[in-house]
């Protein structure tokens, strides 16, 4: 199993994230600086978490970790999807991306949607090792919560108390998240191979 890992991202809310639930498994490095940051244009989750994690890989000779998430709304037939870093238009913005979700949701009601992370290990050496994880909720009606990125604050999960991810602390949404999920089932993966 993999003790040292590189981390493929630069947003600082996954960076967290990763590092509590990695904590006391692997030594979890910072994505290097120097590296250019990748252009994300496959057609897939799958594709573009292996086009980050290989670059990392590639450029530090080290395992390295790369996730690539979606929120799929089902009024909207799945999008923004696999476009929802940049669903308002670049450069990615969090909050237009929220406002532009709320408008188009104006007035729907059945609003039922899910995060689905794709998290990716690529090793220098060739292996490549995927896992998904999914996390069922609804689109809330405004802005919700302080804390998390992203579309957090308009996301209530369904095994959650009503609260949006936004609203909870970290252990509370690490606790039921697609990412913990998908790095819970990478690990596992990772473990048995
Ligand atoms: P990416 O995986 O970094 O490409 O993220 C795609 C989009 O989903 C970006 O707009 C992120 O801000 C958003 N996103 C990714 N993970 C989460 C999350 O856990 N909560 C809320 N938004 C997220």
């Amino acid at each position: 199993m993999t003790r040292r890992l590189v981390c493929a991202s630069a947003n600082p809310g996954k960076v967290a994230e990763l590092a509590a639930l990695l904590e006391g498994i692997v030594v979890f490095e910072p994505r290097p600086l120097d590296v250019p940051d990748v252009v994300e244009d496959a057609p897939t989750l799958e594709g573009n978490a292996e086009l980050k994690a290989r670059a990392i890989a590639d450029a530090t000779g080290i395992a390295a970790l790369a996730d690539d998430t979606g929120l799929e709304v089902d009024a909207l037939n799945g999008a923004p999807g696999v476009r929802s870093a940049r669903f308002a238009g670049e450069p990615s913005d969090d909050a237009a991306n929220r406002r532009l979700l709320l408008e188009r949701l104006e007035g729907v009601e059945h609003r039922s949607a899910r995060f689905r992370t794709v998290m990716c290990v690529v090793d220098p050496a060739g292996g490549v090792a995927f896992a998904e994880g999914v996390c069922e909720g609804t689109i809330g009606t405004r802005d919700r919560g302080e804390r998390g990125f992203g579309y957090d604050a308009i996301f209530i999960p369904a095994d959650g108390d009503g609260r949006t991810f936004a609203e909870m602390n970290a252990a509370e949404k690490n606790a039921i998240s697609h990412r913990s999920r998908a790095l819970q089932a990478l690990l596992q993966r990772l473990k048995a191979g």
